[in-house]
């Protein structure tokens, strides 16, 4: 899938997007928006082309947050799609810091541009144990993975959300012990440290794979820890930053490098 910078001239041009990425440029129909937890909201969105879009657990869409120009565009992964309803879900994180998305206030009947599917992230279909490590913007991911993956194959997720009400129910036969919640300590590279403590990851074993995803320190530590101090494969570790502390994401939705 070709790479998206802000540079490319055709990044405002939606449909020719869409096409250089191999995905479906979608108008979606806000239906529902509606809490999980104090801190996470459900979107529901109709569309058409929601009955024949083909994704796999773990990819996301990329929705238009600023029309511009320049187009702003953020990213969520799809929690569920119903082809048969054209209806897909989505579950967003309601953080302090605002931001140029404002889906979580999305009124029914809104219309909102989406692209996808999006992403590169998915099971690993030889792995016989599926670690899924991050906080609150990747449990969507986590929960939607660790649905898929097949016994006698096992999932574990370790995750950190703000608080109790946040710890949403996780049905997956191959996770029955559900989720691990770690606490945050005092900033991003403690956090995912005591993520990887929690998890019960140390030196690699045949088979284990870990997908890593949220805040952009939170996941490179937790990378480089399994990587540089545990020895493990690069390709066992599957590390993505969805946001970075402090700074917005840039207009292709994923946070900016310096
Ligand atoms: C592939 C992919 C899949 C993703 N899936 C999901 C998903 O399913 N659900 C979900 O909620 N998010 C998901 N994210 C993360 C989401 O896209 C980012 O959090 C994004 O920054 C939100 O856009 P915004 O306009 O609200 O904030 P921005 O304009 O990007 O940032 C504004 C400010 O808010 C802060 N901020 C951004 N996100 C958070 C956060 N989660 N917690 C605390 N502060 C934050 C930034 O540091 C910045 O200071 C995903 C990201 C990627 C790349």
């Amino acid at each position: 899938m070709a790479r998206v910078t802000d540079a490319q001239d055709d990044f405002d041009d939606s449909v020719a997007l869409a096409a250089r990425m191999d995905a479906t440029r979608m108008d979606l129909e806000v239906l529902t928006v509606r809490p999980l937890s104090s801190t996470m909201v459900r979107v529901e969105l109709t569309g058409d082309a929601l009955r024949s879009l083909a994704y796999v657990p773990g990819q996301d869409l990329m929705l238009t947050a600023t029309t511009g120009p320049p187009v702003e565009r953020r990213r969520w992964t799809i929690r569920s799609l119903d082809r048969e309803r054209g209806v897909v879900a989505l579950d967003v994180v309601l953080h302090r810091d605002g931001g140029a998305s404002r889906l979580h206030l999305a009124a029914a009947g809104e219309v909102v541009e989406a692209i996808g599917p999006r992403g590169k992230v998915h099971l690993d279909e030889d792995a016989r144990v599926h670690h899924f490590l991050g906080d609150q913007s990747f449990l969507p991911a986590a929960f939607v993975l660790a649905e898929a993956v097949r016994r006698p194959a096992r999932a574990a997720v370790t995750l950190t959300v703000p608080g109790p009400d946040d710890r949403l129910p996780l049905a997956a036969p191959a996770c029955a012990e559900g989720p691990v919640w770690v606490e945050a300590q005092g900033d991003d590279q403690a956090t995912g440290l005591a993520l990887l403590a929690a998890s019960g990851l140390g030196e690699h074993e045949d088979g284990v794979v870990a997908y890593v995803g949220g805040e952009m320190t939170l996941a490179s530590t937790i990378r480089s820890a399994l990587v540089r101090d545990h020895g493990w494969p690069r390709e066992a570790v599957l590390p993505k930053p969805y946001w970075r502390r402090g700074t917005a994401n840039a207009r292709h939705g994923e946070p900016g490098r310096d």
